[in-house]
């Protein structure tokens, strides 16, 4: 896919050259009454994908240089009309130039935006109870510790207190348990709104998500194939959440591709009909599941990532399981990991 998107822009950056040739060519060789340099400006445009801002700079110059040189070349025709059209095509060359890298800066701008909202979003659903749960733990952990220190104190007398350090043994036991039911207590809060279940269709859950990670995908080189079963019954489930799992599926699979150029990214999604219910599987070529990665997958607040969060996937299996699914991780065949989830096929009788 790298390789095809480079093969594509290196086809781009010829086929510019090519019109640009043909249209200096066009320009020199008709009368000055033929405003051919024009066209230059369509140039520019259709290069706007495949250049760097500095790069459509130069061309845009390099556009208006040619412009002028045919005019000082061309031979024929009534000298001040070709006066005039120049002026005209150099200043049509220099202002969609200047639209281009406003566009393209806009797109940048756009692109950007959206890579916040999409870590907010994953960030929201914590959002109020971190300081409550860092404030609520802090206090049976530092109690912990001091009961821990009082215990090394005296088991190091000699004789050992073994009175006094199984006291402190069991303060420390009541702590551990004190800050084990706020995690509790936190885990029912992300557990968030009952599921608002409906009839739909997974497939089309599917296509939604991927659409929205379009352009990440092209700008990483990621090549992502769809197997998506046809003749798939709807299934019975709260559709918001399920993309929210797909979604945080999906980023997860972008977020484990391997930084290193000319690896392979792929990321294979497929759906499928088993008995009563509906399996979708998303397989990437990413980093891979080792197993002290797959002990700890779905605890919440674990993450490997620098500024990962670490309740993706802790989110998406209490939210499978809200809607009656299940949903497991296994190492990849090959390269990669695989995420699966299944969810209950809507019986005939529920109506939307
Ligand atoms: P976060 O994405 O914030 O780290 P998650 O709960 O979604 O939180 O994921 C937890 C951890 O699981 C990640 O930090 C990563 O180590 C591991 N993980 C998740 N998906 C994959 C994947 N597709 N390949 C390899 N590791 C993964």
């Amino acid at each position: 896919m790298l390789l095809l998107a480079r093969t594509r822009s290196v086809l781009r950056v010829a086929l510019v050259a090519v019109a640009m040739a043909a249209i200096f060519v066009a320009d020199t060789l008709t009368n000055y009454e033929v405003a051919a340099a024009v066209l230059y400006a369509v140039v520019v445009l259709s290069a706007e994908r495949a250049l760097q801002p500095r790069a459509l700079r130069a061309l845009g110059m390099a556009c208006i240089a040619m412009t002028v040189l045919s005019f000082m070349l061309t031979p024929r025709g009534h000298y001040h009309a070709g006066l005039i059209n120049m002026g005209l095509s150099v200043s049509a060359i220099a202002m969609v130039t200047w639209l281009v890298l406003r566009m393209q800066r806009a797109r940048a701008a756009a692109q950007a935006a959206q890579a916040r909202l999409e870590r907010i979003a994953r960030a929201q659903n914590l959002s109020g109870l971190t300081t409550s749960i860092a404030h609520e733990l802090n206090q049976p952990l530092a109690a912990i510790v001091t009961s821990g220190n009082a215990a090394q104190r005296w088991l190091a007398q000699a004789p050992p207190q073994l009175d006094k350090a199984r006291q402190a043994l069991q303060r420390m036991q009541a702590d551990a348990e004190r800050a084990s039911s706020v995690i509790a207590r936190v885990r029912s809060l992300t557990r968030g709104e009952p599921p608002q279940a409906s009839r739909f269709d997974l497939n089309a859950s599917v296509r939604e998500i991927v659409a929205l990670s379009h352009d990440r995908l092209q700008e990483e080189g990621i090549d992502l194939h769809q197997a998506l079963a046809a003749g798939l019954p709807p299934v019975w489930a709260d559709p918001v959440q399920v993309q929210q799992v797909i979604g945080n599926l999906l980023l997860n699979a972008l977020d484990a591709m391997p930084a290193a150029p000319g690896a392979r990214r792929e990321v294979h999604i497929d759906t499928a009909r088993e008995g009563d219910t509906v399996v979708f599987t998303i397989r990437d070529s990413g980093i891979g599941l080792a197993p002290e990665v797959q002990a700890h997958l779905f605890d919440a607040f674990w993450t490997t990532k620098p500024q990962g969060i670490g309740i993706g996937l802790s989110i998406s299996r209490t939210i499978v399981e809200a809607n009656g699914g299940r949903i497991w991780a296994e190492p990849a065949a090959g390269l990669g990991a695989v995420f699966r989830f299944s969810l209950p096929a809507a019986p005939q009788e529920k109506l939307p």
